[in-house]
């Protein structure tokens, strides 16, 4: 079936195939529990020696459906689904790091993430970021605590491209693993793993879910490093598992213990969602090629899109995402002024904070995910007073030009 395209795979992998009474997709499992014939049974699937489901935070089917659906499309080893995106990054961290550890980190990462990594500070786990998270940052920035590297594959909102090879190759070098953020790239324009990264990260709240209807999160596992458990002391406790500890740690300890658990009805909804990622992803990655192509010759703001040419991760776009720029563009209207007025003349632009909806949504950054994010850091990130950052929709792309061209008009005029 591996040998097959992205949505025949998606809708006909052998995961998709398996549900009780043939249904096509897998029932709703929205219980608590899961009740036994007897105490010995039930033992039985504590002790991981017989197949089954005890407690929801723990397992559940539609979850498991959906975990295996998202893992074959990863092409990973397994895959744990979380209650948000946030709740996959902060497990898979706190799998592999413990007090005196050390990240490093690029430092164009979601507002989110930064502030995640600020608490972690107070927990004893440091980040070390580079202003470009390449190779060479890796080795000049290791020390003998760093425990992982961690990036987005395109970053949100600066839209830096992760160089998933090199970057595995050096990250490997000094033993430690590489996490990506693949959020904003989706399934299908990159499958990190096959690049050499060791776990993908997903907010299934964008574009996975797509509709907009559920929080959700995933990490998969690519179940390939080999792990150093006098290094990794997190996993110690978990070296019988040799290169798959990581996921063992993730299911049998610290994900259930968080209770970082996604909701099955919210599995469901994201499971429905992600039918149609591929056919989303041709026309969002279209609609925003072509409505960066347009903006971009307006002479007084300043567009970032991955597509656009001399843009410094256009060659990494081409060669990792298959010369697809993504969902994401960011214009820089001049002042904060300008920016409010152009989201405010929006029509059809939602102004709300989520990305990776069918409709199109806008936001001012600097004011919202950013606010609790030192100016320095924001602009490292690539967040401006200036900023306005664009989730392309599914919209007709005629209409989606003409209403950002009538608002950029519009905050002309006021200016004028
Ligand atoms: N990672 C990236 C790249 C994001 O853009 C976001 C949210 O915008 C998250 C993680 C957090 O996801 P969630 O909102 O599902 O917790």
């Amino acid at each position: 079936m591996n040998d097959c395209g992205f949505t025949t795979l998606l809708l006909h992998g052998k995961n998709s195939r398996s549900y009780p009474q043939g249904a096509i997709l897998p029932p709703i499992s929205q219980v608590t529990a899961f009740q036994y014939e007897s105490m010995e049974d039930l033992e039985r699937v504590f002790a991981h020696k017989s197949p089954g489901f005890a407690y929801t935070r723990i397992g559940n089917p539609t979850v498991s459906a959906f975990e295996n659906r998202i893992n074959e499309l990863e092409g990973g080893f397994g895959a744990v689904a979380t209650g948000s995106g946030m709740a996959a990054i902060v497990t898979a961290i706190l799998a592999v790091c413990e007090s005196g550890d050390e990240i490093i980190a690029g430092a164009g990462l979601y507002g989110g993430t930064i502030d995640l990594f600020h608490d972690l500070e107070k927990l004893g786990i440091h980040t070390v970021y580079a202003d470009r998270l390449d190779a060479d940052a890796v080795r000049s920035l290791a020390t003998d605590k760093t425990r992982l590297v961690f990036g987005e594959l395109i970053s949100n909102p600066s839209l830096a491209v992760l160089d998933v090879p090199a970057l595995a190759k050096a990250a490997h070098e000094q033993g430690v693993p590489l996490f990506v953020d693949s959020t904003t790239a989706t399934p299908y324009l990159a499958r990190p793993l096959s690049l050499g990264a060791d776990a993908v990260i997903h907010s299934t709240s964008k574009y996975i879910n797509g509709g907009g209807n559920s929080v959700g999160g995933i990490i998969v596992s690519g179940g390939s490093f080999s792990w150093d458990f006098d290094r990794h002391q997190a996993l110690s406790g978990f070296r019988q598992y040799g290169k798959l500890a990581f996921l063992a740690r993730l299911r049998a300890d610290i994900f259930a213990n968080l209770g970082t658990c996604q909701s099955p009805m919210n599995a469901y909804l994201t499971y429905i969602g992600a039918d149609t990622l591929g056919l989303r992803m041709d026309r969002i990655c279209s609609n925003a090629d072509a409505l960066a192509r347009r903006l971009a010759e307006e002479p007084d703001i300043t567009v970032n899109y991955l597509t656009l040419p001399g843009h410094p991760y256009h060659e990494y776009a081409e060669r990792e995402l298959g010369g697809l720029g993504g969902g994401i563009l960011t214009l820089r209207a001049g002042s904060r002024e300008r920016a409010f007025r152009i989201i405010n003349s929006l029509k059809y632009a939602r102004i709300a904070s989520n990305l990776g909806d069918l409709r199109t949504l806008v936001i001012h950054p600097a004011s919202t995910l950013y606010v609790r994010t030192s100016k320095a850091e924001a602009e490292k990130a690539g967040v401006f007073e200036d900023t306005i950052r664009i989730s392309v929709g599914i919209e007709d792309p005629e209409d989606l030009i003409q209403d950002f061209l009538q608002a950029v008009a519009v905050s002309r005029e006021e200016r004028a």
